[in-house]
């Protein structure tokens, strides 16, 4: 792609160092310096190019080219400049055009769709609070859904046991999770704890071999049907990424449990995010959990909550097909 050639031109060192200042790590870790100077330099090249013609886009995506030879018949790299008025029709087709482009194949509603382009149009920060969760950990951000698997061997290289030392309670001792996740459990709990609500985990790590098993009982006992709205194919599971918490109990009438209620109001404060909330089966592919928890960190938490009214299946979409279209 002519995008790659334009990279070879950016000085990237001078581009990336507010982030070398913010986030330790890229200091001392060269492969991750480039994944964040690619990262950074693609998103640049991408606004630079939208920012430069918007009104060629415009018309690119209505004549019914391809997003990708729209993208790479203005590979030209020039300051950014301002946001044309609102009245403006080349604005107009752009936000028109960048519906079509991105979230059409994110799946995303015209609502929010809406949201998301403006705030890539008249808000600095959006484009740097996308970076910043571009930059977190795969696991974070990676979307796994019915259309979406894992690899049936990945498995989180580290997992730690949970234990009922800390903040919370567990129903079991075989419980798994990323270093990351059990800490962000810890801490979350350990404010719910002090507000007096004891957070209980009943499932967490599942490998995609207990994964078989489980959908394998599921569908014999309740039939397919009912368990493909509650029960994930191997490779499928968001539990196989080693963030995900089922709180206890695991039925519907933990969403009337304080627990729950504190967990609705608090937990995209710590990174946690309800997978499949009330009323977005026909979106999540999923009946109501209210039990079930995934951890996406905290910068990605904040963006779904600013940007995408609260619901993860959106955001990940959208990344999803960011993700896409800029490699
Ligand atoms: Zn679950």
């Amino acid at each position: 792609m002519d995008i790659y050639n334009d990279l070879a031109d950016l000085n990237l060192p001078f581009l990336l160092s507010p982030f070398y200042d913010t986030i330790p790590i890229m200091k001392t870790v060269p492969a991750v310096k480039i994944a964040a100077a690619v990262s950074a330099a693609l998103l640049i090249v991408f606004l630079a190019v939208f920012f430069s013609n918007p009104g060629k886009n415009a018309s690119g995506g209505a004549s019914g080219e391809s997003p990708a030879t729209a993208q790479t018949s203005v590979p030209s790299i020039t300051a950014p400049r301002a946001a044309p008025q609102s009245a403006d029709p080349d604005r107009e087709a752009f936000v028109e055009d960048f519906w079509r482009w991105i979230f059409s194949e994110a799946a995303i509603p015209d609502r929010i769709a809406g949201t998301v382009a403006a705030s890539m149009l008249e808000n600095p920060s959006f484009m740097m609070e996308l970076l910043f969760v571009l930059q977190s950990g795969y696991y974070t951000h990676v979307l796994v859904d019915k259309q979406h698997a894992l690899p049936l061997d990945y498995s989180p290289d580290d997992l730690v046991s949970l234990t009922a030392a800390g903040s919370f309670r567990i129903t079991r001792n075989d419980l798994q999770l990323r270093a990351s996740a059990a800490s962000a459990l810890e801490e979350m709990a350990a404010v719910a704890a002090a507000d007096g609500v004891i957070l209980t985990a009943a499932s967490a790590y599942r490998s995609a071999a207990r994964q078989t098993e489980i959908f394998a009982w599921q569908v014999q006992t309740f039939g397919r049907e009912a368990a493909e709205r509650q029960s994930a194919r191997p490779g499928h599971s968001q539990h196989q990424l080693g963030t995900v918490v089922d709180f206890y109990p695991i039925e519907d009438s933990f969403a009337e449990t304080p627990q729950s209620r504190w967990l609705v109001r608090n937990a995209s404060r710590f990174g946690w995010s309800l997978s499949f909330p009330d009323g977005y089966e026909h979106i999540t592919g999923y009946r109501f959990e209210p039990w079930h928890y995934r951890y996406i960190g905290r910068d990605l938490a904040a963006f779904i909550d600013t940007y995408f009214e609260g619901i993860q299946q959106f955001a990940l979409q959208f990344i999803q097909a960011w993700q896409e279209h800029s490699s």
